[in-house]
Parts: structure tokens; sequence; C-alpha cells
């Protein structure tokens, strides 16, 4: 999937701001833990006996994300694929509903699995804003990559945001008011991930 591999470059790319950010709050693992995750997801993705629907690759995508990233992020995003895979069902290809579908299952695992609220200072502050974006989108009959761009956008809207916030999930809620002031690691990254499928379909 030309999804992941773009994120897999992202995160690469991104490693040491990724990681700078957990340092601020957290304790300066996220990029490695995502790059760590990605690259083993490649290696799933890139085999020769690959899972051959979206289906089953996300399926995949969540095991190994879970199997290989410790830490809150790794159960997150394995929650997030497994339930997207889920949603996306046998389905061979995939239309803009089906993508926000997808999206919108995956989120709403993630969260729940977190037990994180909008405006806790986490991924959720960047994945809700993306999926009602693309919702939005999809009902006034935009097209997905029109869709996905503004849900890029929202994204990256909710990711500035986390900033001011004071965290309330996660080890960055051990430093209380003091984790004003940074953005929050998770919810860069996450802004990473829905700017890869924009760019994928792009
Ligand atoms: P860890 O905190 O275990 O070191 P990471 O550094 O990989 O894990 O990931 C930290 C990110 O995980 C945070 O920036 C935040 O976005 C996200 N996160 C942590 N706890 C939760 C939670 N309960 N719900 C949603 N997201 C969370
Ligand atoms: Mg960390």
């Amino acid at each position: 999937m030309v999804w992941l591999g773009i994120f897999r470059d992202s995160v690469h790319e991104h490693r040491d701001y990724l990681t700078e950010l957990d340092a601020a709050i957290g304790d300066a693992d996220h990029g490695t833990n995502l790059t760590r995750g990605m690259d083993a997801v490649m290696a799933v993705v890139d085999a020769d006996d690959a899972p051959d629907t979206a289906g089953t690759m996300l399926k995949a995508v969540g095991m190994k994300l879970l199997s290989t990233v410790g830490g809150a992020s790794g159960p997150l995003y394995g929650t997030f694929f497994l339930r997207a895979s889920a949603a996306a069902g046998d389905a061979e290809t995939l239309d803009a509903e089906a993508v926000l579908g997808m999206l919108r299952a995956g989120v709403a695992g993630l969260a729940t699995r977190g037990k994180a609220e909008l405006g806790d200072k986490t991924m959720v502050d960047a994945l809700t804003p993306a999926v009602e974006a693309l919702a939005d989108a999809v009902s006034n009959g935009d097209d997905l990559t029109a869709g996905l761009r503004a849900a890029a956008d929202a994204a990256a809207k909710g990711r500035e945001a986390t900033t001011e916030l004071e965290a309330r999930k996660g080890r960055a809620s051990y430093l209380g008011e003091r984790s004003k002031g940074h953005t929050d690691p998770g919810a860069a990254s996450a802004t990473m991930l829905i700017e890869a499928l924009a760019d994928a379909v792009a």
C-alpha cells in the first residue's frame, strides 16, 4: 500500500522531531518507536506473500504494530489499523465513503482504547478533526483527493492546537500544567499518517 510506504518514509524523515517532542513531555522514544514499527510493517507489506486485500493488509499492519511498538502508541495505532481493517471488510476498491468508514472506525477504536477525548492532548486531537473534515467533504459530494486534503489540513490544525493544552492522558499527563506549551508527539505522528494517506490518493 502506497499509503504505508509514504508514512514510513515520513516517520523516518521526522524521527528526531517526533523524539524531541516526546523528550519535552514524555520519554523521548516516539520517533524510534514508530520507525521500528513501520520498518516491521513494511517488511510484511513488501513480502512476496503479502496480504492482497485492503482488509487483510490493514489487519496484518495492526498486528505488527501491536507486536513491535511498545508503550502507549503501539496498542493505539495497532487498534486503529485493526478497526480500519474490520471496516474495510473484503472490499476490492475503496471509494470516499469506504475510506471515511475505515478512518472513522479506526479513530473510534483508538479513542476507546486510550479512553481519550478531544482536548486531552493526544493523537485523538489530530485524528478526530480529520475524520470530521472528510465526513463534511463526503456529504458535500467532494472527491476523495479533496476530502483527504481537507482531512490532512484539519489534522495539522488539531496538532497545533495541542500545544496550549494540558495533557490528561499518557505520560505527558504526569506533568500537569507543565505539559502546556509543547506540541503532542502523537498528534504530530497522527497528522503524518493522514497526510500520507492524502498524498497516496492524490
Ligand atoms: P509512550 O508514552 O508509552 O512512551 P509513545 O511515546 O510512543 O508512547 O507515544 C506517546 C503518544 O501516545 C502521546 O503523544 C499521545 O498522543 C499518545 N497517547 C498516550 N496515551 C494515550 C491515550 N490514553 N489515548 C490516546 N493517545 C495517547
Ligand atoms: Mg514516549
